[in-house]
């Protein structure tokens, strides 16, 4: 077994922990203090086609591997998470500004997701199919992709690198990952360095850290990736998509983006669950997450008392320090998001929206922000916040409270609140979204169940037979038994 990697100031290429050849330097530096974690020499585009051509030639044995050799591999990657538990943590409160109990969180998903991978291998399966043809057989083979690259966000960097690491590895994949600036550790190197001691064969798993400037572009229109899994917002999803039919090789691509999550609250909702609810889902993680609430669409009959009670439980929220475990509003991850978030905040006021609570930053820690009477179609409704800013709006009844959670250009996650569960299923198969929770958070993720978008939200699927779906191909292959009658 190797030796353990816990320092982080290079890539990881071929099996090696190196610096990168740019001549450029990433500061990684902490959200909440501003402290300097580590100083990463960055990827050139050698180091990414040395990351690529390590990727595709590892992989060729790999595919051949027994699925239980694949698998044992995760579950030891499993056991190394859980020993390592507290310096996980500790590098997603550092890096990514997540508060302890969001960190906490991201580590079981990690955790979890990478459990539900090392039962993969044994589920890929091909088919037997019958065929139109007299001495004919069809067998339809399902395969590894090849290689597979990861471009993964900051905001649950750890988990969305590995919701494709994991499954492109336990179904014979290679991977090269890209994780974002402001998280290269968490996005990447840790994992990279947990599965380098659960036994991955070196080289198999590569990950660059770099500029977009010098590695973006390259990396989607490198020829050997079979298939680019990205993870950020809609503008840069639409990039990707175009890009991934440019260059030599075509390829596919899962787009997760951007999100615009109603959560709605019919009027006969039980008023207390509610508010509850859309506190979590509004500003866990001070509300980075694709699938917050981002709008709170609340029946006329509820909604002087829901603000009420939603306001006074926003003023109680602890704000400051991440590492403090009752903290739940921790830093915005760069001064661009929380300069982006206090712009918004001074164009809804100057478009006269009415603000119920507020207050300044300190530093990057902006604390909850509330307004009420928010019209739907307003740019305040329309924009993903990504920030602990909440929109309250009102809705005239069920239909109109319907018509305006489909009226956004997202379609990722969703909630409804209702007293009637059988209401609530009506409700919820007519929302225009890939996800939908009755009495229920908008934020929700289980590694054995789907998780994905419709309209400007993205294209593709994660976990479960989804995902492998997604990283796999099929190959039909036909034996002709006996002569066939040819046409001529
Ligand atoms: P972003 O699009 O700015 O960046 C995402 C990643 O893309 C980063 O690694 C970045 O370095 C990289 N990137 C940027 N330009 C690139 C290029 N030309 N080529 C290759 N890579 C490039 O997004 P972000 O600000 O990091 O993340 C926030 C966004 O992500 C939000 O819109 C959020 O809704 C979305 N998101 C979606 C999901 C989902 O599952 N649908 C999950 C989390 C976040």
């Amino acid at each position: 077994m190797s030796q353990r990697q816990t320092t982080f100031t290079g890539q990881y290429i071929a099996g090696q922990w190196r610096p990168g050849q740019a001549g450029t330097v990433l500061q990684d530096v902490n959200p909440y203090n501003q402290s300097l974690l580590t100083e990463i020499a960055e990827a050139s585009q050698a180091d990414l086609d040395a990351a690529y051509a390590s990727a595709a030639k590892v992989q060729r044995e790999w595919a051949q591997a027994l699925p239980s050799e694949r698998a044992a591999v995760l579950y030891r990657a499993v056991e190394i998470m859980q020993a390592r538990h507290a310096e996980i943590v500790d590098w997603l409160i550092t890096e990514s500004g997540s508060t302890r109990l969001k960190a906490e969180m991201e580590w079981d998903a990690v955790r979890g997701a990478t459990l539900a991978a090392a039962t993969m291998p044994a589920h890929v399966h091909g088919r037997i199919l019958p065929v139109d043809v007299p001495g004919k057989e069809s067998r339809v083979y399902r395969l590894p992709l090849g290689v597979v690259g990861v471009i993964s966000p900051w905001n649950w960097p750890m988990q969305l690198s590995n919701r494709s690491i994991a499954p492109a590895l336990a179904v014979g994949n290679g991977v090269v990952v890209k994780p974002a600036e402001d998280t290269p550790v968490t996005g990447g190197l840790l994992l990279a360095s947990i599965y380098e001691e659960a036994g991955l064969p070196p080289g198999l798993l590569n990950v660059v850290v770099g500029e977009v400037s010098e590695i973006g572009d390259a990396f989607t229109l490198h020829p050997i990736p079979k298939f680019i899994s990205f993870t950020g917002s809609t503008r840069v999803g639409r990039r990707i998509g175009e890009l991934a039919m440019q260059g030599s090789t075509l390829k596919r691509v899962g787009l997760e983006l951007g999100g615009n999550a109603p959560f709605v609250v019919l009027d006969d909702a039980d008023l207390e669950r509610a508010v509850h609810a859309a506190i979590v889902a509004r500003f866990l993680h001070h509300g980075q997450i694709c699938m917050s609430a981002n709008r709170i669409i609340v029946d006329a009959k509820l909604y002087e008392r829901f603000v009420e009670a939603f306001v006074e439980r926003a003023r109680g929220l602890k704000v400051g320090d991440p590492n403090d475990p009752e903290t739940v509003i921790g830093p915005l991850i760069n001064a661009k998001q929380l300069k982006a978030a206090v712009d918004r905040l001074v164009a809804a006021s100057r478009q006269g929206h009415r603000q119920v609570l507020g207050g300044d930053a300190n530093g990057q820690v902006l604390p909850p922000q509330v307004f009420v009477d928010v019209a739907n179609d307003s740019a305040l409704a329309q924009a993903e916040q990504f920030a602990p800013i909440a929109p309250l709006i009102r809705a005239a009844n069920e239909e109109d409270a319907l018509r305006m959670a489909n009226q956004t250009e997202f379609g990722l996650s969703s909630a409804v609140f209702t007293g009637d569960e059988a209401r609530g299923v009506r409700f919820a198969q007519r929302i225009e979204a890939g996800m939908t929770h009755v009495n229920d958070i908008s934020p929700n993720d289980d590694p054995n169940n789907m998780f994905g978008g419709e309209k400007n939200s993205g294209i593709g699927r994660f976990n479960s037979d989804w995902i492998i779906a997604e990283l796999t191909t099929d190959h039909w292959v036909t034996v002709q038994h006996m002569p066939r009658q040819y046409p001529f």
